[in-house]
C-alpha cells in the first residue's frame, strides 16, 4: 500500500512524495524545486528511491538536479517524449509502459495537449497527473492540439470516481466563478463550492471532476449548449477558449 504526501512548493505548486511505509522509501513527483522538498523528505525521515517527472516544465523538474546531488543518483522516470528537455532523465516512458513502486504498478498514460511528451502515471486508485487537469480546470494547451488535449483528458473518465487525482498546481478556487458562468445550476458544483472553501483541495476526487469539471463532461447537453457546439473534441476547445478570456 502506498501512501501519498502533498508537498506545497513555489507560488501554488505541488510536489508528491509516494511512500512505502513497510521500508520508508519514497518516489519524488515532480520536484519543481528542492530546499522545500528535502526538508520534506526528512521531517518524515524518507529514503528516495526515485524521481518521476510528468512533463518538462520548470516548475515541475526544476530540483532534479540539487535532489540528485543530495540523495546520489537516483532514477528519474519520465516520458519518451521529453528525452531532450529533461537531462536528468534515466528512464524513457511512453504509453502502456509499467513502474512498480510500493508493491504497485504505475500505468503510463501519454496526455498531450499541455505539453506534447505529457504523460500521467496511474497507480491503482491514484493518478500523478500534472498539469494535465485542476480543480474545474484543465492545464492550458502549450503544445499539442485542443483535439489531443481533449483526447488526453478524456482517458480519465474510465477510472473509477473514488480515484484521487494529483495534480501539479493549487488552482480550484481560481475556477470556481467560471465553472457557476457555465453552468449556473448544477447542484454539484453548488454543493462542492459550499464545502470546498480553502486549500488544499488537492488530491481531487476523480468522482467530483467528472461532474463538475465540464472539460470532463463535453458529452453533457447542458455544456454542449452553453457552448452551442456537440462534437466532444469541438466541445472541448470552445470551453478552453472561454476559459482562456473570462475574466
Ligand atoms: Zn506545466
Ligand atoms: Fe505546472
Amino acid at each position: 500500500m502506498i501512501q501519498v504526501h502533498s508537498i506545497p512548493i513555489l507560488q501554488d505548486n505541488y510536489c508528491f512524495l509516494i511512500e512505502d511505509p513497510k521500508d520508508r522509501t519514497c518516489v519524488i513527483v515532480d520536484p519543481g524545486e528542492s530546499a522545500g522538498v528535502i526538508s520534506a523528505i526528512k521531517e518524515r525521515n524518507l529514503k528516495p528511491v526515485a524521481i518521476y517527472n510528468t512533463h518538462h516544465h520548470a516548475d515541475h523538474i526544476d530540483g532534479n538536479e540539487a535532489l540528485l546531488k543530495e540523495y546520489g543518483a537516483l532514477p528519474v522516470i519520465g516520458s519518451a517524449g521529453d528525452r531532450e528537455r529533461i537531462p536528468q532523465l534515466t528512464q524513457y516512458l511512453r504509453e502502456g509502459d509499467k513502474v512498480e513502486f510500493g508493491g504497485e504498478t504505475a500505468e503510463i498514460l501519454e496526455v498531450p495537449g499541455h505539453t506534447l511528451g505529457h504523460i500521467a502515471f496511474v497507480f491503482p486508485g491514484h493518478i500523478f497527473a500534472g498539469d494535465l487537469i485542476f480543480g474545474y480546470s484543465c492545464g492550458a494547451v502549450f503544445e499539442g492540439t485542443m483535439e489531443q488535449m481533449y483526447h488526453s483528458v478524456s482517458k480519465l473518465l474510465k477510472y473509477p470516481d473514488d480515484t484521487l487525482v494529483y495534480i501539479g498546481h493549487e488552482y480550484t478556487l481560481n475556477n470556481v466563478k467560471w465553472a457557476q458562468h457555465v453552468d449556473p445550476d448544477n447542484p454539484d458544483i453548488q454543493q462542492r463550492v459550499a464545502l470546498e472553501t480553502a486549500p488544499p483541495t488537492v488530491p481531487l476526487q476523480l468522482g467530483l471532476e467528472k461532474r463538475t469539471n465540464h472539460f470532463l463532461r463535453c458529452d453533457d447537453p447542458k455544456v454542449q449548449a452553453f457552448t452551442g457546439k456537440t462534437e466532444p473534441a469541438e466541445v472541448f476547445g470552445a470551453l478552453r477558449t472561454h476559459k482562456n478570456n473570462f475574466k
